[in-house]
């Protein structure tokens, strides 16, 4: 079979579908939906329709599923982006005069176009020092005495109420569950709530082969953003409670915030098909197996570094000079990553990630 040729973009009327396979790492968002959560989609599409804003019969059970898979009363509440989870999350954790600590690479602080702040009413974002793209349980202690002054200095200064970290955190490494606890130690012992980004849970879990509960409530976490969009849902992602205190208002701020879906049961079908028997996991898995593949190949490459250990599903690597050039010649998509002076690019591999795609990346960058 001869060899298809690549390049990044068809010329206008020249698209030749025979010839022409763009491979995209830039992310796990650039995938499709998963056959198994379309059928689920298509499975609530009942002609007879349902009780609308999740008055019906999939949403309500969506809190007892998640029970199960937390191993704990788990309360659930469907949006469509991980954005509107984070923030929604925040509101519940952070009074407008309150401070959030969260990483200067996250999503919260970097990605999210003011919405924490919007929706906690004018909470800051405080970043502590990350190695590895991970807070430490010690940056953190360090961080609440630096800015937060104690309490002491009440009303004049910011009372810190929150931490915020991500799972698989921004930098492609995952937090094992004794740094988590750490983490949530010092919080708890400073009167802090911690919120956990789980836009890439899965991921997570998959990595560490370890029981959700472990690595959330058990370990201290008070509420979080689990995604399932990027892992092979349309647009799903919910506000999950582990801590009863803070249900008072989520439906209102959810509501005020847009993301009462009218016809709920489309994200929550999805959700629910999600942890069905594994499904989530066997996609991460996926993932993740690609990503080690896909650094193990580029590691064996003079001049190409990994810059952070490849946890899960992401790769940054430091590539050299015009390398990034002939990848994208040869129809390979990523983003540029770091500053110019120093071409890093990532590589996200997702839950359809194909191997043949994978190894001739590496044969396209040795080249
Ligand atoms: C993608 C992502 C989100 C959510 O992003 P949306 O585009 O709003 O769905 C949140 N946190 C992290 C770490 C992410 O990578």
């Amino acid at each position: 079979m001869k060899e298809p040729t690549f390049r990044t973009a068809p010329a206008p009327g020249a698209f030749e579908p025979a010839n022409f396979r763009p491979v995209n790492f830039a992310s796990d968002n650039v995938t499709g939906v998963a056959p198994e959560i379309m059928e689920a989609i298509a499975e609530a599409n009942a002609p007879q329709g349902a009780w609308p804003y999740g008055n019906d019969d999939v949403t309500g059970g969506l809190s007892g599923r998640f029970s199960e898979l937390f191993d704990t009363e788990a309360r659930v509440y469907p949006v469509a982006t991980g954005t509107a989870a984070n923030a929604l999350c925040l509101s519940l954790i952070a009074q407008p005069f309150n401070t959030v600590y969260c990483l200067k690479h996250g999503h919260t602080y970097e990605d999210e176009g003011g919405a924490p702040e919007f929706y906690t009413n004018g909470a800051k974002l405080v970043p502590v020092p990350a190695a590895d793209g991970k807070m430490t349980a010690a940056a953190l202690e360090a961080a609440i005495v630096d800015v937060g002054g104690g309490g002491a200095r009440l009303p004049h200064v910011m009372e810190a109420a929150a931490v915020s970290i991500a799972q698989v955190n921004e930098c492609g490494t995952v937090y094992s569950v004794d740094e988590i606890r750490d983490i949530c130690a010092v919080a708890r012992a400073n009167g802090l709530f911690v919120h956990l980004d789980g836009a890439r849970f899965a991921n997570a879990v998959a990595a560490l082969g370890c029981e959700p509960a472990e690595l959330t409530w058990r370990a201290g976490i008070d509420l979080m953003s689990f995604g399932a969009t990027k892992n092979g849902a349309m647009a799903a992602e919910a506000v999950v409670l582990f801590n009863d205190d803070l249900e008072d208002t989520l439906s209102q701020r959810r509501m005020r915030g847009g993301h009462l879906f009218s016809k709920m049961r489309f994200l929550s079908a999805q959700l629910a098909r999600y942890i069905q028997d594994g499904l989530w996991l066997q996609l991460a898995a996926n993932a993740n197996a690609m990503a080690e593949r896909l650094s193990a190949g580029l590691a064996e490459i003079d001049d190409v570094t990994i810059d952070y250990p490849v946890d899960a599903n992401m790769i940054f690597a430091t590539i050299p000079g015009d390398t990034a050039e002939r990848l994208r010649d040869s129809g390979f998509e990523f983003y540029d990553w770091g500053d110019p002076d120093r071409p890093n690019i990532r590589l996200v591999c997702a839950f359809n990630t194909d191997a043949d795609d994978v190894d001739r990346f590496v044969e396209a960058a040795r080249r």
